[in-house]
């Protein structure tokens, strides 16, 4: 995630003497994004074991609100973090881009752990969706398996370093024509429907995992999978019976 930090244009040092005499300066700009960066509010949310961590954070060990995101919400409408803690299966991605398209703006995304990144440990699963952020845009990608919560919390942090990175005059969010609703897709008896969002993702036009790791890595048996867009397969003709012998060219029995 790059960003770079908005930099005021009050000498810090004149800055400092007036806060000694209980003067505090600032700009519109930062004190917007202050209030924006200190009242996160994610949403009551998650799909699986990562939530734990996700909630172990919330409790009073942890203590998220410390950085004032505590107050996690019921309703989309209600909140501006959605954080992807779990792994997405294919059959709940379009619930998960339904939920991110009903957020006010601005909004924000963490993914949380391996498999929302990337499939995780279940990356080679029939029903596991290789990465959220092919559906939906990411602001801060979290690792781990799962993440504990202090590597939750360093996410929150980058996560208000990139808000205060911010200018409102130039958000997105107060433009034209702005478009942050992503298409929702569509589980079919072949996958999904379209397979990723080019609006956010497009895949590699090379595999570089030759030039990496000097070969395709393989793990246990491979198994080819089935061919979904091959026509149905039509049985068999059973195959023609050989032609009844004639008595006349019938062996003759042992007995004559
Ligand atoms: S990354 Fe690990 S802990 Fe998190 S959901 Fe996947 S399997 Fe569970």
């Amino acid at each position: 995630m790059a960003f770079s930090k908005n930099k005021s244009q009050v000498d810090d040092g004149l800055k400092s003497e007036l806060a000694k005499k209980g003067i505090v300066i600032t700009t519109l700009n930062e004190l917007y994004n202050w209030g924006r960066r200190s009242s996160i509010w994610p949403m009551q949310f998650g799909l699986a074991c990562c939530a734990i961590e996700m909630i172990a954070t919330a409790c009073a060990r942890y203590d998220i609100a410390r950085f004032g995101a505590e107050l996690f919400r019921a309703s989309p409408r209600q909140a501006d973090l959605i954080i992807i803690a779990g792994t997405v299966t294919k059959k709940m991605t379009p619930q998960v881009v339904r939920l991110y398209n009903q957020m006010a703006e601005p909004k924000y995304c963490i993914t949380m752990g391996a498999c929302s990144i990337s499939g995780g440990p279940f990356i080679d699963g029939y029903n596991t969706l290789r990465g959220i952020d092919r559906f939906i845009p990411v602001d801060v990608h979290l690792p781990g398996c799962p993440p504990r919560p202090e590597a939750l919390l360093y996410g929150l942090q980058t996560l208000q370093k990139k808000i205060d990175s911010q200018d409102f005059r130039k958000a997105p969010w107060y433009q034209k024509g702005l478009k942050r609703e992503y298409a929702i897709p569509d589980l079919g008896p072949k996958g999904l429907i379209p397979k990723f969002n080019p609006e956010v993702w497009q895949p590699r036009e090379e595999d570089h995992r030759k030039e990496k790791y000097g070969s395709p890595m393989v793990i246990g048996k491979k198994t080819k999978a089935p061919d979904l867009d091959a026509p149905p397969k039509q049985p068999k003709a059973p195959a023609p019976k050989p032609p009844k012998r004639s008595d006349d060219s019938a062996p003759p029995s042992k007995e004559a």
